[in-house]
């Protein structure tokens, strides 16, 4: 049907222990039975995502993400249909934020910091497919 990707980033909630491996391991089983990959940036503070697939799992999963109490300031940044996937190797590739990763903020996000408020659609993900996976 039709091949969707969305893109959005939110903070982690700095009450809850975010335990990114076992976001992973979830998001992994999960996406894998509903055929959708992406990829998952997380530096402690920030959460960007990029999921892709059929459009009714990419739905059904961003809004079971949207709910998740472990993350809030939820900022949708694109949603687009789209011929190709960007990240069909990964059920969820982890971006871990490693120096060499870092390397890459400035780059793209134009500060020393990463801040994903100031960052076109094109930027982010652009960043996420400058890093390397950490599997
Ligand atoms: P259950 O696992 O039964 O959990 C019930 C509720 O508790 C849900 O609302 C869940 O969000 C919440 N919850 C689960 N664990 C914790 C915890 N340790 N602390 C507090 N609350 C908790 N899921 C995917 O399927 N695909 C993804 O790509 C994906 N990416 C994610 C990215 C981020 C940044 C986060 C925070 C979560 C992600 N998840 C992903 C997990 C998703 O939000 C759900 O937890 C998961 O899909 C299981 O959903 P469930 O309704 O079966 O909830």
């Amino acid at each position: 049907m039709y091949l969707t990707r969305l893109l959005y980033f939110s903070e982690c909630n700095p009450e809850l222990d975010p335990c990114i491996e076992r976001i992973l391991s979830s998001a992994r089983t999960r996406n894998e039975v509903e055929e959708v990959s992406g990829a998952l940036w997380f530096d402690g503070k920030f959460f960007i995502q990029a999921l892709e697939g059929q459009r009714l799992a990419v739905s059904r999963i961003y809004h079971r993400i949207a709910a998740d109490p472990r993350h809030c300031n939820i900022e949708l940044v694109a949603c687009e249909a789209i011929d190709t996937r960007l990240f069909g190797e990964w059920s969820m590739g982890y971006l871990a934020a490693t120096k060499r990763n870092w390397a890459n903020i400035f780059k793209f996000s134009g500060h020393r910091e990463l801040k994903p408020r100031e960052m076109s659609p094109e930027s982010m993900l652009k960043f996420l497919l400058a890093l390397e996976h950490d599997d």
